[in-house]
């Protein structure tokens, strides 16, 4: 099934001059999105795990939770991840089955967890508190544990989550009160789950997480499955390291057997990518507004900030940019910024083709994190995305227009 998908008549790129015109046609700052990416990203994963015989992949979709690219996902067999209600009902909206969407919260109320065994979705706990009441309300409704290994890992401090101090996860020294609890609602584990960060290269930290895992889970019987994470790296730069999953999966596919030929019986591997799926198949396309000398630098000012593109300024990532408008330009340096009130950097002292004004810059990496963490600060408008599907392009987000950042406002002008 998976080289059928493979040989159809799919864009095998996207390609500078379609993205030029895809600026003029829909103005920007705009996201374009390559399905075929996507779809590429989601076989490789499978292909390199192959020798895993249940092996689910769950497309994490807090990096992006545009309808049709969950539909895509969807149809391409996979299931999904959520960290929210919100997720969840995308999901169920994109025709996941709720069997097939997992709802991984942290630090979320026992109302919102009530509201997703309503939709009969799977649940994946992170702490005792709401295990202990989730048991007395629901005994036979049975769940994932989301262990914390106790594991340093991921590009930075923000995204990794694994460590001992983290929020995320039980910890594994906590299991004996964990069965206690277990115990005595009669509560049922159906899987556990691991996440130790994003960013994560190193194959070590991804081993040593499941074999906490396999430690853990050979005490409990009946168990559907195990649930590795994420954290799978991709380049975004030339050379840039990557997760290298062909070793990853020699090791862990052997590891895997000998735990079920242990555990007496085969059980599903859960994979539940976010970045690795989406992040390379975007491309964010910004017009250049200005371009500005200083006694130290030349900036080039476009017409975007942090409030659509985060990740440069939140997390110091570095996303590659490229003048799209002056292939043939010789190189020379820019600090690339936003026009928000306040410093917003896309990239610093880069070599970049000359910029002119009106000149359009593509920013690579786009797909994950990108839009799904815009907001409409400076009260600018969300830009609008675009999918490539077959060769055709389809608007799949309309730009915000002024209604929409006054949906919500109650007018009391008249009293005030
Ligand atoms: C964010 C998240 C992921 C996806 O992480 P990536 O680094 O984007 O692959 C997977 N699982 C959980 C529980 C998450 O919160």
């Amino acid at each position: 099934m998976m080289h059928e998908l493979e040989n159809k008549s799919d864009p095998v790129q996207v390609h500078r001059e379609s993205l030029i015109q895809l600026a003029k046609k829909y103005g920007t700052p705009l996201y374009v999105y390559d399905s075929y990416k996507i779809k590429k990203q989601y076989i490789k994963m499978k292909k390199a795990f192959s020798g895993i015989k249940n092996l689910i992949i769950n497309y994490a979709c807090k990096a992006n939770t545009n309808l049709n690219i969950l539909k895509l996902l969807q149809k391409l067999g996979s299931g999904l991840d959520t960290v929210s209600i919100q997720e969840v009902e995308l999901g169920l909206k994109a025709g996941f089955h709720p069997k097939r969407i997992i709802f991984t919260p942290n630090c979320v109320s026992i109302q919102e967890i009530k509201e997703a065994v309503g939709f009969g979705v799977r649940i994946n706990l992170d702490n005792l508190s709401i295990l202990e009441q989730f048991g007395e309300y629901y005994p036979d409704y049975a769940i994932g544990i989301r262990i914390n290994p106790h594991i340093m890992a991921g590009g930075n401090s923000k995204i990794s989550v694994g460590h001992i101090d983290s929020k995320f996860g039980i910890s594994y020294y906590q299991i004996p009160h964990m069965k206690r609890i277990l115990k005595n609602t009669g509560l049922k584990i159906e899987g556990f789950h691991m996440h130790t960060g994003s960013d994560i290269s190193e194959i070590k930290a991804f081993l040593a997480g499941a074999k906490v895992l396999f430690q853990t889970a050979i005490d409990f019987k009946n168990l559907d499955y195990i649930d590795f994470g994420s954290g799978f790296k991709v380049p975004y730069k030339k050379d840039d390291i990557q997760t290298d999953l062909n070793s990853l999966s020699s090791y862990l596919t052997k590891e895997f057997e000998i735990f079920c030929k242990n555990y007496g019986s085969q059980i599903t591997l859960i994979f539940e990518p976010g970045k690795f799926i989406v992040s390379e198949s975007g491309y964010f396309l910004v017009s250049v507004n200005v371009i500005k000398h200083t006694t130290s630098t030349v900036f080039a000012g476009v017409d975007s900030g942090f409030n659509h593109f985060l990740r440069p300024m939140f997390y110091d990532a570095y996303h590659c940019i490229e003048n799209i408008s002056n292939p043939n330009g010789r190189f020379r340096f820019y600090t690339v910024v936003g026009y928000i009130c306040e410093s917003d950097t896309f990239g610093f002292n880069r070599k970049v083709k000359e910029i002119r004004e009106g000149d359009i810059l593509c920013i690579k990496n786009a797909g994950a994190y990108c839009f799904s963490m815009s907001s409409n600060y400076n009260s600018r408008y969300r830009p609008s995305e675009v999918m490539i599907f077959k060769g055709k392009d389809f608007l799949i987000r309309k730009r915000e227009t002024m209604q929409d950042l006054l949906r919500n406002i109650v007018d009391i002008q008249h009293i005030i």
